[in-house]
C-alpha cells in the first residue's frame, strides 16, 4: 500500500472537527496542542464552553526557544515528515485515550531510564521539533521528545535492555 504524505492541513481540519469549530483549527493551535499536553486537554474540556474555547483558540502557547548543546552534533536519521507524522499519530491516540497519562511513579521511572540511557541526546535543529518541545531531550532511536513521550500510556521505549532480555530500557515488556 502506498503511504500518503502527512499533511498538517489534514490535522488542522481534523482538530477543527473534533473541537466542533465548523472550520479547520489554526495551525498555531494545532502546534500548541502537539507541544503542550495541558493546552490540548483544555481545548477538549472547553469544547462546550464557547467563551473559554474562544480564549484558548486565540491564545495558543508560544513555541519555546531553541537550545542546542554545542557538543552534541550528531542527528538521528529521522526525516522531518516522519517526526511530524509520529507526533501527530501519538496526539490522536492520546485524545482517544481520554487524555490519560501514566502515574507520577511510572513517569519518574521512565525518565530515570532515559536519563541514564546512551541514546538520549539534545535535539538537532530540525523544524519538526518546533511541533513538540524545542528544549527537551530526544531519543536517538525514535526521535521522540522523551519528557512528552514518557507521560503517555500508549508510548513505549523502542530499545531492548541489554541487561534484561524481553524488556525494553523502561523495564517494560517488549510487545511482539
Ligand atoms: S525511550 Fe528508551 S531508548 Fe529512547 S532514550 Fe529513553 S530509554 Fe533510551
Amino acid at each position: 500500500m502506498i503511504q500518503q504524505p502527512h499533511s498538517l492541513s489534514e490535522d488542522c481540519a481534523r482538530l477543527g472537527r473534533e473541537l466542533r469549530l465548523g472550520a479547520p483549527a489554526p495551525e498555531a493551535v494545532l502546534v500548541g496542542a502537539l507541544q503542550d499536553p495541558e493546552y490540548a486537554r483544555n481545548l477538549f474540556v472547553c469544547r462546550e464552553t464557547p467563551s473559554m474555547l474562544h480564549f484558548l483558540l486565540n491564545n495558543p502557547p508560544q513555541p519555546k526557544a531553541i537550545a542546542i548543546a554545542p557538543q552534541q552534533t550528531s542527528a538521528p536519521e529521522h526525516s522531518t515528515l516522519e517526526l511530524v507524522s509520529k507526533a501527530s499519530k501519538s496526539f490522536w491516540a492520546w485524545t482517544k485515550s481520554g487524555f490519560q497519562t501514566v502515574t507520577d511513579e511510572v513517569y519518574a521511572a521512565r525518565l530515570a531510564s532515559c536519563t541514564a540511557c546512551p541514546k538520549l541526546m539534545t535535539h538537532p535543529e530540525k523544524a519538526a521539533y518546533a511541533l513538540v518541545s524545542l528544549n527537551d531531550k530526544i531519543c536517538a532511536d525514535c526521535g521522540c521528545v522523551v519528557a512528552k513521550k514518557a507521560k503517555l500510556p500508549h508510548e513505549t521505549c523502542p530499545a531492548s535492555d541489554p541487561q534484561r532480555p524481553g524488556l525494553n530500557r523502561w523495564g517494560e515488556l517488549i510487545s511482539q
